[in-house]
């Protein structure tokens, strides 16, 4: 078993994909071990998204992450971390397979729906940034 973190971004959430998305976790035998629906702040996208400061996008990603209502969720399956980057697709989805949660609801690059962690460190750095110090489900 591994936890990962997935975020369900503004764009999703103000579209009303929350529940197509978690519907999509749920028939892929990943479970939800937590959830918190958050509106961050810009400061608090900047923290989360560090590795990409300095980036071109940095400051149009974080001004989009806390532009609504976010939803960050632990989910725990077998090879949790490559299976929800696999059912996300390409960060843009116009290069995102058939079928995957960008391909169906994500605008563009920047506005694409979802987040999921890279890898165990960043799933680790991920979870401990939404849920410190909580017991998960
Ligand atoms: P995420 O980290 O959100 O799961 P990812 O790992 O597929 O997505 P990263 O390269 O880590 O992609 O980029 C983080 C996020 O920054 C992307 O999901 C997207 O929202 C945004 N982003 C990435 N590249 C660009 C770009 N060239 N222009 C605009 N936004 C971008
Ligand atoms: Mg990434």
């Amino acid at each position: 078993m591994e936890r990962t973190l997935t975020i369900i971004k503004p764009d999703a959430v103000a579209a009303g994909h929350i529940g197509d998305i978690i519907k999509i976790f749920e028939s892929n035998q990943l479970t939800i071990k937590a959830a918190r629906l958050v509106s961050l702040t810009k400061k608090e996208a900047e923290g989360f998204y560090a590795v990409h400061r300095g980036k071109g996008f940095f400051d149009s990603l974080t001004s989009f992450m806390s532009s609504g209502p976010a939803l960050p969720m632990v989910l725990e399956g077998d090879d949790a971390i490559a299976r929800l980057r696999k059912l996300m697709g390409a960060t843009n989805p116009a290069n995102a397979e058939e079928g995957t949660i960008r391909k169906l609801y994500a605008q563009d690059i920047e506005h694409n729906a979802v987040h999921g962690s890279d890898a165990t460190e960043t799933a680790a750095f991920e979870i401990a940034y939404f849920f410190p110090g909580i017991d998960l489900a």
